[in-house]
């Protein structure tokens, strides 16, 4: 029994949820989705928090371009290029006998500096809310000042009495570890089972320390959390609550749009804009949905993306449970190579603020995903890691007309000898 209600009751109420079960691809389209302007004025978030959000990003933008020479070029604005795909769709077409019907971009996340995966939007956000919160406090800056200064050894010495801990199935570990040890913070991130080992051989070599967990990544999460309770030196970045790193996220709408309208893309309930995003717990694809739904209201449709074996999301939306549900409660494994999407229960906060926004969710095996990274890379010389490719299926499943956009949501970090042997799988599958 699960919630007082039998599999079989569960299957009676929600007929998806047997092919779920089997680990078949699914497409749950959300017959509650209702009118942007009648939903966004009642939220708890809204328009402000994401302007607020972007500033603070700008006034960052100074430091983020003295530490980290590669965002020189964007004065320190961390964003990502969006690739029109031109050959990618005769191998979605071959693969799934559906012809995609629009123009179909890539939003390229696996290219964001400093990261190299959408963590670098909220993760690195969060880090510089905390230390700006911190500065401010400390009278070490002012809000109109000059940010290059969170370089300097007074700022660093002040950071170090600070703790950032966070649970991570290893992105975000990277975004935060990253972050956090370049501005002085002591850095411990809990990993999943499903972490890469290359991931946390990275942070170690950053002096960030890493806790192993043999179990998945909730458990991890929670490791972090209790960790820090009562500790005032201590700064939990909450990947399945945090407001923070969903603003930092949210902004990627307004960057996303200022790019459509410099190539003359125009958005309208006429030609929308259909966007898919890989979803974990989904923090990051949820907050950029939001973002979307403020910016484009309803001219955009915007569809999670999850495996086949970590439907944590569509499961949450499809059932109204949100996160009082797990997939393994319905005896699914999440065991799966999108390691950045390895999730058994969603954030219950992102679930609901979406319910009546996002249009829907679909699920993806990975013997596609790894077909789609073998096929993105020969057709498209685009290299992700298997969770950004769960987006680039949405035109085929969703088989809606307008412009198309699938979030690639990592893959620049990954070192060559791993993604050689991803590729690999990919071509034998093929
Ligand atoms: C974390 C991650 C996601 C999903 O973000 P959530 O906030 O966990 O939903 C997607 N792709 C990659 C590569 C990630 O690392």
């Amino acid at each position: 029994m699960i919630l007082n209600k039998s599999i079989e009751q569960w299957q009676n109420e929600f007929p998806k949820l047997k092919n779920m079960m089997e680990y078949k691809e699914v497409l749950w389209l959300n017959d509650q989705l209702l009118p942007a302007a009648q939903i966004l004025p009642d939220l708890s978030l809204g328009e402000q928090d994401i302007l607020d959000a972007e500033a603070r990003l700008k006034r960052f933008a100074p430091y983020i371009a003295h530490v980290f020479p590669e965002t020189e070029e964007q004065a320190g604005i961390i964003e990502s290029p969006l690739t029109e795909l031109t050959h990618i769709q005769d191998s979605l077409k071959q693969q799934s006998s559906t012809e995609i019907n629009g123009s179909f971009y890539l939003k390229e996340d696996n290219k964001l500096p400093i990261s190299g995966s959408v963590k670098a939007r909220g993760g690195i956000y969060e880090v510089l809310a905390f230390a700006e919160k911190l500065a401010l406090e400390a009278g070490l800056i002012t809000e109109d000042g000059d940010y290059k200064k969170f370089a300097d050894d007074e700022f660093k010495q002040h950071f170090s009495q600070y703790t950032l801990v966070c649970g991570s199935t290893g992105n975000l570990g990277l975004s935060i570890g990253i972050m956090g040890a370049e501005l002085g913070f002591n850095v411990i991130i809990h990993m999943s089972d499903d972490a890469r080992k290359w991931k946390k051989d990275m942070l170690r070599s950053k002096g960030v320390t890493v806790i192993e967990h043999s179990d998945d990544y909730s458990k991890a999460v929670a490791e972090g959390r209790g960790e820090t309770v009562g500790d005032p030196k201590s700064y939990f970045i909450d990947d399945e609550n945090s407001i923070t790193l969903f603003l930092g996220y949210a902004v990627a709408a307004i960057r996303l749009k200022a790019q459509l309208q410099a190539e003359n893309i125009n958005i309208s309930t006429e030609q929308p804009l259909n966007v898919y995003l890989p979803c974990g717990v989904g923090g990051g694809p949820g907050g950029i949905a939001f973002g979307l739904k403020v910016v484009f209201g309803n001219a955009v449709n915007c569809y999670f993306a999850e495996p086949t074996h970590a439907p944590c999301m569509t499961l949450g939306l499809m059932t109204g449970y949100h996160d009082k549900i797990s997939v393994q409660d319905f005896g699914m494994d999440n065991v799966t190579a999108a390691d950045g999407l390895a999730v058994g229960r969603a954030s219950g906060f992102v679930g609901k603020l979406l319910e009546n926004l996002i249009s829907g969710s679909y699920t993806v095996s990975d013997e596609n995903l790894f077909k789609m990274l073998a096929e993105m890379d020969d057709k498209e010389n685009i290299k992700l890691e298997p969770s950004a490719l769960a987006g680039v299926s949405g035109p085929a499943a969703v088989k809606k007309g307008g412009v198309h956009i699938a979030w690639s949501t990592g893959g620049n970090m990954v070192p060559d000898a791993v993604y050689q042997e991803y590729y690999k799988q990919g071509k034998s599958l093929i």
